[in-house]
């Protein structure tokens, strides 16, 4: 037998497969991880078994597979398929996908699998004529150590651990070894998996009885899994109960005898909430996320090779997971951005679970209470199914909102971070003893200027986007365009000079809280205050335990918090992510503006959110105070269309990063002249207009310099046709042949891209 095998050596030279011959007595399976002699030194090399064949034709000499890593194949079938599409997908080495479905761990052998020793007696030990067999003529016993350790473990039917023996009885490894020999004990190896959140028993609890608009949804899904497929996106406002649905369709899922895969951000990913799931389906499930140990995460990845998990619960790179027969995926919260990878492979884990939905004709269910506009186009349209919850489970009111004009506040003299709305509001949930999260909008907080006094913001006359203040040029710049504008002293709407960068911090908010209210118990989630592995989720049981009456925090607040007593919800500065120069902003703010609203008034108390802001006006603002999503779609897809904007069109970026400015600049002007003339052959060749090609230029990234390197890019504009598909691929097979060198991948609709 011969293999194909794939080395784990990520470079373009080496992404294709070589033959090795298999040793008479070796039995591999296609997936496994073998460990080959690669390269002129016969280098010992980890590899993946692709193919198998029984035959060979070709030179002679080949080179033999030295031995399996695993006793089992650490890919399925399907995972292998998923790579090449992938390869295909995001123009990416064929090892950069598989890589993506190992723990990294497993590679190069890192960590260990963890097992406990256990002896026991073997029940054909006649245990009376052993204790005689030790026994001197005396009386005494010859090796009194190995008595006492047999005289312990027999009273063990199951056996005992050997570090308890040890503990009983130091010094007792000599006597246990000695014993094992004659075959007086016998040792069992016991797994033992590391788990990621200790093992703190979980009640199990019911489904709920589903309200009507639950029940409709729910029997939809019911319908996809039956029928083995489809897409559907649950639209639902905040505590609706999408959670609850999910809930129920997985179990459908498994109860059809399938498995499932829950997706969730993130920094919603608490125990809290894994807790919900492990009520519902025991110990059956598996945690996939980035804070887990290397042997956690090793060993989570383990039970679900194995086959002894049913649901995984995990954050973007957990729909990797190697299950097996899913037949369900449910992305909750679907319009974050943190489903798609910003490192190569720049994968969007929602197109995976796609891929992988109709490689095991499961269902896919996404869902939010603010989806992207793109996604509820597509529902529009019918390439989903639209599910809609319109209202709270059981009856619970959606929060009163009040906006205050925070330039109002200014004239009236009040520079303070709180207006005197939300002050009062503190003040009297303070009184009640209920509680408060305050939420600071800090995205991109200080690239935008704007004026204190009339919320004058700078924007490009072209470009329906707000410009960006360069220091190092004092100057303004459009990033769309580059258009430039001196920055002026006065504010050119109002004239007064109150002109700054938009700015507060988190620590600034709690030191005006303590000053205005002494002694209150305040908790601040930020970057700062959650560093540690189990941080975020400590400040959050503190909150939800009542230790703190005021939690104060950034966009980490804003998902998923489920907490009663919350009734009050200040949101400090809404419009920091409004002049983001990106065409996203409005999108984004209105995504957060409504989800921290969701947090306030989620059980009996009514809740109330304050929102302060500088555009009062800005339908981002006021819709999202309704929380209006319809309005908000049907006015933010108008604006897409008009502008060209995804999703009806796409961008397209190559950055070039290096030490030599001339050189990149050179560089990323022939990428752009080559990769413009491939996608408008390809553009016509697929029987479409050249013109789709919006537009194709290079110059100098938003930030130039960064830590010494220059860095520069190419960026294309695609308008939506038939024939983008055919673009976007011959714009990756270019991309691909200049990969290195400070290139990576083409990235699509980047986050960060003007
Ligand atoms: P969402 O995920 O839409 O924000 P959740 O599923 O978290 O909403 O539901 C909000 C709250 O309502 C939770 O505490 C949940 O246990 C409860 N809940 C959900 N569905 C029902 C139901 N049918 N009957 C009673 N309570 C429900
Ligand atoms: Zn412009």
């Amino acid at each position: 037998m011969f293999a194909q095998v794939l080395v784990d050596i990520a470079h373009a030279n080496v992404d294709r497969l070589f033959t090795y011959s298999i040793p008479e007595d070796m039995e591999l399976k296609r997936g496994q991880r073998v460990l080959v002699p690669f390269g002129a030194g016969n280098k010992q090399t980890e590899g993946f078994v692709i193919g198998l064949q029984e035959t060979y034709e070709g030179p002679a000499q080949l080179k033999s597979i030295l031995r399996p890593l695993e006793p089992y194949a650490a890919f399925g079938e399907d995972q292998l398929e998923l790579a090449s599409w992938m390869k295909a997908a995001y123009g990416c080495l064929l090892v950069e996908a598989l890589r993506l479905m190992l723990p990294a761990q497993l590679r190069g052998g890192r960590v260990r699998e963890k097992t406990i020793r256990i002896v026991y007696v073997p029940r054909e030990v006649d245990l009376e004529a052993a204790f005689a067999s030790m026994r001197k003529k005396d009386g005494t016993y010859r090796s009194p150590k190995q008595h006492e350790v047999l005289e312990l473990v027999s009273h063990y039917a199951e056996g005992i651990r050997v570090g308890d023996i040890y503990g009983f009885i130091p010094g007792s490894g000599p006597a246990v070894q000695a014993l094992c020999k004659r075959g007086l004990l016998q040792e069992r190896g016991h797994e033992v998996f590391r788990t990621p959140y200790g093992n703190h028993p979980v009640e199990r609890d019911q489904p709920k009885e589903l309200n009507p608009a639950q029940k409709q949804a729910y029997f939809a899904i019911a319908a996809g899994l039956e029928q083995g497929g489809g897409i559907f996106l649950l639209h639902g406002v905040t505590g609706s109960g999408k959670t609850e649905v999910y809930l129920q369709s997985i179990a459908l899922a498994l109860e059809a005898g399938g498995k499932a895969i829950m997706l969730v951000p993130e920094i919603s990913l608490t125990p809290q909430a894994v807790d919900r799931f492990r009520a519902r389906f025991g110990d059956r499930i598996a945690v996939l996320h980035s804070h887990l140990s290397p042997g956690e995460r090793f060993d989570e990845w383990r039970r679900i090779r194995l086959g002894q998990v049913d649901v995984v619960i995990g954050a973007r790179s957990a729909v990797f997971a190697p299950l097996e027969n899913i037949r369900l995926i449910v992305v909750d919260e679907e319009h974050e951005s943190s489903y798609r990878s910003e490192m190569t492979p720049r994968y969007s884990a929602i197109e995976v679970a796609k891929k992988r939905c109709r490689q095991w004709g499961g269902v896919l269910v996404l869902g939010s209470a603010t989806p992207g506009v793109d996604s509820y186009l597509k529902a529009c349209r019918g390439t989903y199914k639209l599910l809609e919850m319109p209202e709270r489970v059981q009856n619970i009111p959606m929060p009163e909102t009040e906006i205050v004009d925070m330039r109002q506040e200014f004239a009236a003299g009040n520079t303070s971070v709180f207006s005197a709305p939300l002050q009062g509001r503190l003040q009297a949930c303070l009184e009640t003893g209920q509680q408060a999260i305050l939420f600071l909008n800090r995205r991109g907080y200080s690239t935008f200027v704007s004026c204190r006094g009339c919320g004058y913001v700078f924007e490009c006359p072209d470009c329906d986007v707000s410009m960006t203040y360069h220091r190092q040029e004092n100057l303004l710049k459009c990033h769309y365009c580059g258009k430039t504008a001196p920055l002026p002293r006065l504010c050119p709407q109002c004239g007064k000079p109150y002109i700054k960068y938009f700015g507060i911090g988190t620590e600034q908010v709690e030191q005006q809280l303590l000053d205005t209210f002494p002694g209150v118990q305040a908790l601040r989630m930020d970057l700062d205050t959650t560093r540690g592995k189990t941080a975020h989720y400590d400040i959050l049981s503190a909150f939800a335990r009542g230790d703190a009456q005021v939690l104060i925090g950034t966009q980490m607040v804003a998902k998923g918090l489920d907490l009663p007593n919350v009734t009050l919800v200040g949101v400090i500065a809404a419009d920091a992510s409004l002049h983001i120069p990106d065409y996203r902003s409005c999108e984004r703010t209105f995504q957060l503006l409504t989800q921290v609203a969701g947090r306030a008034g989620r059980a009996d108390k009514p809740g109330h959110v304050v929102i302060q802001t500088y555009s009062p006006e800005h339908p981002a603002i006021l819709l999202a105070a309704r929380q209006d999503y319809r309005q908000f779609y049907e006015m933010e897809i108008k604006k897409r269309r008009l502008f060209l904007f995804p999703p009806y069109a796409v961008f397209l970026r190559a950055l070039f990063i290096g030490p030599q400015e001339g050189q990149l600049q050179a560089r990323s002007a022939e990428f752009a002249r080559g990769i413009g003339e491939e996608v408008r052959v390809a553009l016509e060749k697929a029987g479409g207009d050249s013109q789709a090609l919006l537009f194709c230029e290079a110059g100098p990234a938003p930030v130039r310099r960064r830590e010494g390197l220059y860095r520069y890019q190419a960026i294309l504009k695609l308008a939506r046709t038939a024939q983008t598909g055919a673009a976007m691929r011959a714009a990756y097979a270019y991309a691909a042949l200049q990969r290195g060198d400070g290139f990576g991948t083409l990235e699509v609709n980047p986050g960060d891209m003007f």
